[in-house]
């Protein structure tokens, strides 16, 4: 067996759309992505997409009321009723007790929440090679630094909010992929 629903906590560019891909596979469960989900907003040219681009080409958080509904809705959706793998949401305090509220009402509560660690000079490198190879225009230098101040000042005290509850896992993502991986299969196993 293994865990269903599990929250990703990390830095840009840690490698959690890496690794939440593989736990996905792993454990039968979707996964769900803000990031993805607006990067396809904004590519489809929906209203959603227009309100997003802004904040994200800057490196800022989209504003909540654009993304608590979408959040709601994606977990409501059937195939997230045996589980999910959550990364890029929650990014903020309120965010996080939104989901607990919703987690709540839907009787579903998570099983863990995953801290992919990375050190500040590993993440901008991997960044701007994204940046490179992927054209994401939020991988432009200047915005790199943006994002890490925002993931510094708004993200990262998720992790004492959930080491409170003593249902947080922190993983070194700075190791091989696959080493990563296979750290987190035995972390969901249960
Ligand atoms: P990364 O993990 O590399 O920062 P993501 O793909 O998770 O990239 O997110 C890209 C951008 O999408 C963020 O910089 C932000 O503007 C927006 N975004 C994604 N998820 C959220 C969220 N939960 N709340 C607000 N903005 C978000």
């Amino acid at each position: 067996m293994t865990v269903t629903r599990l929250i990703f906590l990390g830095p840009p560019g840690a490698g959690k759309g890496t690794q939440a891909k593989q736990l996905s596979t792993f454990c039968h469960v979707p996964h769900i992505s803000t990031g993805d989900i607006l990067r396809a907003a904004v590519a489809e040219g929906t209203e959603l997409g227009k309100k997003a681009q802004f904040y994200m080409d800057a490196g800022e958080l989209v504003p909540d009321d654009l993304i608590l509904d979408l959040i709601r809705e994606r977990l409501s959706a059937a195939d997230a009723a045996s589980g999910w793998i959550l990364d890029g949401f929650p990014r903020n305090v309120e965010q996080a007790a939104f989901l607990d509220t919703i987690l709540d009402t839907m009787g579903q509560p998570y099983d863990c929440v995953v801290n992919l660690d990375v050190p500040d000079e590993v993440i901008v490198a991997r960044l701007a090679l994204r940046g490179q190879q992927e054209g994401r225009s939020d991988d432009a230098e200047a915005v790199i630094r943006n994002r890490l101040e925002v993931y510094r000042q708004r993200t990262e005290p998720l992790i004492e909010f959930y080491r409170n509850r003593q249902q947080l896992v922190s993983v070194d993502g700075n190791q091989p992929i696959e080493t990563v991986t296979a750290e987190l299969k035995k972390i969901v196993q249960i």
